[in-house]
């Protein structure tokens, strides 16, 4: 048994962050980092001595400059209980089962990132104090990319972007599938966090197939196929034999995953991208209506975006462009902006895949459906020019940009931002009280309602953007509590959250219940006795 409890990690009662609570961002990235419990200062000192040792001076970070990036987040931090005291960046397996061997001696604990662009959960930064960020930045190599299987093996390190740049300059007719911030992002770390992207293979998680972990011990292991003898089929068949152990590493602390394969999308021959427009806030239930039984059909394949006028406004706006009143900006005033930039206040994206014959059969039966709804059906021919259609038609074929960063600028240069992501099932009632409940507690704290919803297969992510000024420390205190009372209040309904950010893991936890996570820390316990990784990941000890 680790023995170490959620209390020892946060610190309580040792002097440290917590007595730093107050300080504004700037003052964050200039605060003392609080060691780990059971991590003296001589200990320390000696730790990173052996760290530097095996991957060289450079690449061990513990000084203020160079621990300054892994600080920065967007989420709010009011008592700075998310601040790393260190970070390493190994270039190969092998330093990384040697960085995991110090840690066990040592008892350090580990926050493993891929490209730590974790924006709006935490980024890089640890759930609990005295953390290591491992930062697998430097394992950047894309091992294989197979074009007649349509498959990928990369490292952690691998962004998007350089996936991209390799299938161009192979010329490898295959599509990604990314994520909004996909220049920057990895495909290693959005999957194990189990992001999603908005082609058919969105759900980045189901494309997975194969990993490479070291586990706590520091042991290697392969999952699926990878660990037969000779095999070629790792990056083709997902299951292998017994028990299925790839989602154990996923929003867990279980392993380090430094190979992951994933599955690529052949490039179709017609690809055609849709706006519908709705003009009413109160149309949001009838969206869904319409489009559950497309997607539960196939007939409509990717996974859509229904965007709230807000939340692409604030993509290329500041907030006192719509809104200079006192409280959340209000719908007229969202509805007269939107308007202005051909906007309605829902506006869903869609695609169609396939050759010219099978698109031209399923138009008619998906227009059919999303005009009855009472949306317009829009294309390229009408919306050619327009900045947000032009994101979204680039998105759903897994083309890459940075157009949403914008977002984190809604309320001034400070950046602050915590995706709320509760899950509903697609139905058209559960969305409309969900948009009721949102805006009741975001208006109750003077926050607006920028928020979109992705219909996945059969559920809905509600992405819920608070958007905050996180240099005024008032406003980050408010954003936290604004955040904390929304987990609670659709926890209440029912709706928990598929991932949230590094200040609300315990609470999304809790509401999952205790058997779940008696069954976590056993497994946790079994794994890694000594607590050693990313304690606090998932609610998890
Ligand atoms: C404007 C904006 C838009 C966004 N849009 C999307 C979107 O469309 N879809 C989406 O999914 N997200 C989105 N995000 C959230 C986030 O930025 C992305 O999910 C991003 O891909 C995660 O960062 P990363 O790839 O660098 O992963 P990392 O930050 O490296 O990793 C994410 C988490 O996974 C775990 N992890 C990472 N690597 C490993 C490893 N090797 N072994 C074990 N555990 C590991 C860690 O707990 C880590 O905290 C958006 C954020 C912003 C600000």
């Amino acid at each position: 048994m680790s023995g170490i409890n959620r209390r020892e990690f946060l610190g309580v009662g040792a002097a440290g962050l917590g007595a730093a609570a107050g300080l504004g961002f700037s003052e964050v990235a200039r605060a003392a980092p609080m060691l780990a419990p059971r991590v003296s200062k001589a200990s320390f000192a000696r730790l990173l001595a052996e760290m530097r040792g095996v991957v060289g001076d450079a690449w061990v970070y513990a000084d203020d400059q160079g621990l300054r990036s892994y600080k920065k987040s967007y989420t709010p931090d009011p008592q700075l209980q998310h601040v790393p005291v260190g970070a390493v960046a190994p270039q190969s397996v092998e330093e990384v089962q040697a960085i995991v061997r110090i840690a066990n001696h040592y008892r350090q604990p580990l926050w493993t990132v891929s490209t730590g662009k974790n924006l709006g959960y935490g980024s890089a930064t640890p759930a609990t104090p005295g953390q290591m960020v491992l930062d697998l930045k430097r394992m950047n190599r894309i091992l294989n990319v197979d074009p007649d299987l349509a498959t990928a093996l990369v490292e952690p390190g691998v962004t998007y972007q350089q996936l991209q740049d390799y299938l161009d300059e192979h010329k490898i007719p295959l599509w990604l599938d990314v994520p909004t911030i996909g220049p920057i992002a990895s495909p290693v770390g959005n999957t194990l966090d189990r992001g999603v992207g908005y082609t058919p293979y969105g759900d980045h998680f189901t494309f997975q197939c194969g990993m490479e972990v070291v586990l706590p011990n520091g042991d290697v292991m392969r999952t699926g196929m990878g660990s037969i003898k000779n095999s070629t089929t790792w990056q083709a068949f997902k299951w292998g034999y017994g028990p299925y152990v790839d989602g154990l590493f996923t929003q867990s602390n279980f392993g380090i995953c430094t190979k992951m394969g994933m599955w690529l999308m052949p490039k179709p021959p017609c690809y055609k991208p849709f706006m519908i427009r709705h003009a009413e806030m109160s149309d949001v239930a009838r969206i869904v209506e319409a489009m559950r039984p497309l997607r539960v059909a196939s007939l409509i394949p990717n996974v859509n975006l229904m965007m709230g006028a807000a939340y692409q406004l604030a993509m290329f706006n500041r907030r006192s462009d719509v809104w200079q009143g006192e409280g959340s900006a209000t719908d007229e005033a969202v509805k007269k902006a939107a308007k202005a930039n051909d906007l309605g206040m829902w506006n869903t994206y869609f695609a169609l895949y396939g050759t010219d014959e099978s698109v031209a059969a399923i138009e008619p039966i998906v227009r059919g459906a999303l005009t009855a709804s009472g949306g317009e059906v829009l294309t390229e021919k009408e919306m050619g020019g327009n900045p947000w259609f032009h994101h979204h038609a680039t998105l759903m074929r897994g083309g890459l940009n940075l157009d949403e960063i914008g977002l984190a600028r809604w309320k001034g240069n400070g950046g602050g931002l915590a995706w709320f992501a509760p899950v509903a099932p697609a139905k058209g009632d559960e969305t409309a009280r969900q948009t009721a409940l949102a805006k009741e507690i975001l208006g109750k704290y003077g926050f607006d309602y920028t928020a979109a919803y992705a219909i996945g297969w059969r559920e809905l992510h509600h992405i819920i953007a608070l958007l905050f000024d996180k240099t005024d420390p008032a406003e980050e205190q408010k954003a936290d509590t604004c955040y904390r009372e929304m987990v609670t209040r659709f926890g209440e309904q029912g709706w928990a959250s598929y991932r949230t950010g590094v200040p609300s893991m315990d609470l999304v936890a809790a509401q999952y219940g205790q058997v779940n996570r008696d069954f976590n820390k056993l497994l946790k316990n079994a794994i890694d006795p000594k607590g050693i990784l990313a304690p606090g990941k998932s609610g998890i000890y």
